[in-house]
């Protein structure tokens, strides 16, 4: 299993596993909505370098 919030690699809280807060699991419940969850091809592996989300870091 992965060690790490599976949106932005931070480590994940119990209550929003597997996920570190509610907000990555609402960005994949929209993901997941949204675009039916398709993996596009081609792309670097995002396992291993977090995403780069706006104003992600204070
Ligand atoms: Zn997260």
């Amino acid at each position: 299993m992965s060690a790490g919030c599976a949106i932005c690699g931070r480590p994940m809280t119990p209550e929003y596993r597997p996920f570190c807060s509610k907000r990555c699991a609402d960005v994949d419940l929209q993901r997941w909505l949204s675009g039916g969850y398709a993996i596009p091809a081609g792309e670097d592996d995002e396992t291993d370098s977090p995403p780069m989300t706006e104003n992600d870091e204070p």
